[in-house]
């Protein structure tokens, strides 16, 4: 079989690269095996506000505006609900980090996305005696449901094999790659933290930090926008709601812990006042890069071998761009950004 590309792995990254070929027309083979689930388990939240420390996160402006199209196009094409708006409010924990929240307002680039309004909630669920801001422009993808319906797609298209991509069966000739009985013009490996696996780039330094969720159901909480304090509180729908996440840089493995239960309870009950039930939890490693940015780009000695991971923990609102400066890089010969290109680690530079 003769395609343009094989894609190994379909998270979040492998899927907006796919949505760039279908556009394009181009032919594809996508190879996943479940092993990671980093998209899969994600609260589909997309803020361009650091909600930390009051600033836009990086590039966060542009980024939307590619995203918010590009899953609505994907929600078309799938003819799914899959994106909601949905407002984050950020519960303040003291009148300085109010006064912080209006000073930030005023700020250039900021002023579109801080509402300079205290929000007073009449919610007497959530303790909130500092009351909230809002931030504009943020809503929730089903990231869940939309991986599982692309791949439905896929499979009735015959375009996606669900099988562990073994990376010593690939051969590199006359500037075609050949794995198994498919020759292909292009390879873009798209894992996540299963990039560690991979000969052709574990040398980069992606780190991976696990993050995990406890699901609960409450009735008297009746949430209706995501609540960012020292956990997110986002509704799910029907009672449920995810909270969490938990950021850890030194635990590499997949499973859920009940070191992360106790901490996400524990910082839970410091503000919310009405009876909950954990009805289940989930975990997933984050594909982190030690600068914060990206990996993206082309093998040094393989014009035909590429990478698109590194999305770190604000991949609903990165993936399309890079995606598509990606495509754009192999197929154009546009140039990468030098802040996303894998070349910034390249020893000789
Ligand atoms: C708890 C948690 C909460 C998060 N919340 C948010 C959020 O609210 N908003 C946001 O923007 N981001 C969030 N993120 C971050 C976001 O999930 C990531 O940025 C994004 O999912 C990374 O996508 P990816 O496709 O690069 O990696 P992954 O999702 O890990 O996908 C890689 C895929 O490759 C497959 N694979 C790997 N190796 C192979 C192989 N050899 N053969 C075949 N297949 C292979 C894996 O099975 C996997 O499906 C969260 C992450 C976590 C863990």
């Amino acid at each position: 079989m003769n395609v343009d590309y094989i894609i190994v792995g379909f998270g979040l990254s492998g899927l907006s690269f796919v949505e760039q070929l279908e556009k394009n027309g181009k032919s594809f083979m996508v190879y996943e095996d479940s092993s990671q689930t980093s998209s899969r388990v994600a609260g589909g939240i997309y803020n361009p506000v650091v909600l930390k420390r009051f600033t836009l996160a990086w590039q966060a402006s542009e980024q939307l505006r590619v995203a918010v199209s590009f899953y609505k196009d994907v929600e078309d094409k799938l003819c799914k609900k899959l994106v909601e708006d949905l407002p984050v409010l950020r519960r303040f924990n003291s009148v300085e980090e109010q006064n912080n929240w209006f000073e930030s307002c005023g700020n250039l680039g900021l002023n579109e996305f801080l509402s300079s309004e205290l929000v007073r909630s009449k919610n007497t669920a959530i303790d909130a005696p500092f009351h909230y801001g809002k931030v504009k422009h943020t809503g929730k993808i089903d990231i869940n449901n939309m991986l599982f319906f692309y791949s439905e797609y896929l499979h009735k298209n015959n375009k996606i094999i669900k099988d562990s991509f073994d990376y010593d069966k690939i051969e590199v000739k006359e500037g075609l790659v050949c794995y198994k009985n498919i020759v292909s013009k292009h390879i873009v490996f798209t894992e996540g933290f299963g990039m560690k696996n991979n000969p052709f780039f574990n040398h980069l330094p992606l780190q991976g930090n696990k993050g995990e969720y406890i699901i609960i159901k409450s009735e008297a909480l009746q949430l209706k926008e995501a609540i960012k304090s020292s956990v997110f509180i986002i509704p799910l729908g029907q009672d449920m709601y995810k909270v969490g996440a938990t950021y850890n840089n030194e635990d590499k493995t997949s499973g859920k812990t009940l070191h992360a239960k106790e901490e996400l309870q524990k910082k839970l009950e410091r503000f919310l006042k009405v009876p909950y039930s954990v009805v289940d939890q989930v975990a997933g490693i984050r594909p982190t890069v030690k600068d914060r940015k990206p990996l993206i780009g082309t093998h040094t000695d393989y014009q035909n071998i590429h990478i698109l991971n590194g999305l770190g923990s604000r991949g609903i609102l990165i993936g399309p761009t890079v995606a598509k400066k990606l495509y754009d890089h192999i197929e154009n010969g546009v140039l990468l950004d030098k802040d996303i290109d894998i070349k910034r680690f390249n020893i000789l530079g």
